[in-house]
């Protein structure tokens, strides 16, 4: 609704007891209810009483709000009035297809991926699963192909971050050799081989990135004995083909992403290719997305904090973040292992995650 200052409100109405609560709405969309409260969390406040208003009055002054997620979400942001607001959240369909109506807080790119699948249906596999058992000597239907599709997106990277792990897959990345426009076809980093998408899972001058990632990987808890390096660099299974988990997943493609950027680099600006480099630029990149997490929980922490609502995250997030940390399920406050500072404070990539103005209590 509209105040008497012409400024857009927002509150709950319950037309059962004919009362609107006033609610406080922060940029991200989380709303607690504009009331003073007892130690127990009750309102000592009372809601506006509807109960004298006229059908004029609503028409004129109020309209329906647009929200993010199922009804059935523990948590279910404001988008703004529901008028004005697009996207909606609510009615969409795929393929013209009015049997499935999904919400786009639905559509995780998990989601996104099995529709495309879906679509895909009939056409057969894509070519590219079957070049990667050939270049890899490997016997057919080897590789768990559905599970590694499905692998893609995870809570640390953007699918930005995961393109170029997605086209190298896909066996379209970008390599010289194909390039008719580029003068020669010799590896980028090493300047010796031919640059194949297979030479560059195997570069000798990519060795020190190899053995950081590596590092790295141990230290997110990962057994490296237990890992073929084609396997987990290519496809982010273990020897077994079993999938890594979430966190290793994150950083073997920023890795490839971090890798292909400094290539680019080294072509533009016709330099020596650096592994030191890549590894800076991957410690920095692995850094920001864990702050990113660290800052989106703390949000979620404030916009819950006056809120009358007890509020704690799923253990299951801990759980989910283990490699990197210890979560506060009460505050969302990420402590990250010793080992993992250590690691990106070496490359000048540690940021001190909790300094960043931690609420009090
Ligand atoms: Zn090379």
């Amino acid at each position: 609704m509209v105040d008497d200052d012409g400024d857009l409100q927002y509150g709950i109405y319950s037309s059962t007891e004919a009362t609107i609560w006033q609610l406080s709405v922060d940029n991200s969309g989380f709303s607690t209810p504009v009331a003073r409260t007892d130690p127990d969390g009750d309102p000592l406040d009372t809601p506006f009483d509807t109960s004298d208003w006229d059908e004029n009055d609503w028409e004129n002054y109020t309209s329906k709000v647009s929200r993010w997620g199922a009804p059935s979400a523990s948590f279910r942001p404001i988008s703004g009035e529901m008028a004005n607001t697009f996207p909606q959240d609510e009615g969409w369909i795929v393929d013209g297809n009015e049997d499935e109506v999904y919400r786009l807080s639905q559509l995780s790119i998990n989601r996104v991926t099995k529709i495309l699948t879906a679509r895909r249906k009939g056409s057969g596999p894509p070519n590219c699963e079957k070049k990667w058992h050939e270049v890899l000597f490997l016997l057919p239907d080897t590789i768990p192909w559905k599970i590694i599709w499905r692998s893609i997106g995870t809570f640390l990277t953007s699918p930005a971050d995961e393109k170029v792990w997605w086209c190298l897959l896909h066996r379209k990345m970008y390599v010289v050799s194909h390039d008719a426009k580029w003068p020669s076809d010799k590896c980028r980093a090493c300047g010796r081989h031919r640059e194949s998408i297979l030479h560059l899972t195997d570069c000798n001058r990519f060795r020190k990135v190899k053995l950081w990632i590596l590092e790295a990987l141990t230290i997110l808890g990962v057994d490296t004995s237990n890992l073929s390096w084609h396997f987990a660099w290519i496809f982010g299974v273990d020897s077994n083909w079993k999938l890594l988990p979430e966190v290793p997943r994150a950083l073997l493609r920023l890795a490839w992403r971090a890798f292909m950027a400094d290539l680019t680099k080294v072509r533009r600006e016709k330099t020596i290719y650096k592994p030191e480099n890549t590894i800076k630029y991957l410690a920095s990149l692995f850094a920001s997305r864990i702050l990113a997490y660290q800052e989106s929980n703390n949000l979620f922490y404030l916009g819950r904090r006056y809120s009358a609502l007890k509020f704690h995250l799923p253990r299951s997030a801990a759980n989910k973040v283990a490699s990197l940390g210890e979560l506060d399920l009460h505050s969302g406050e990420l402590t990250i292992t010793v080992d993992l500072r250590g690691l990106l404070d070496d490359q000048g990539a540690w940021t001190d995650f909790n300094e960043s103005p931690a609420p009090a209590n």
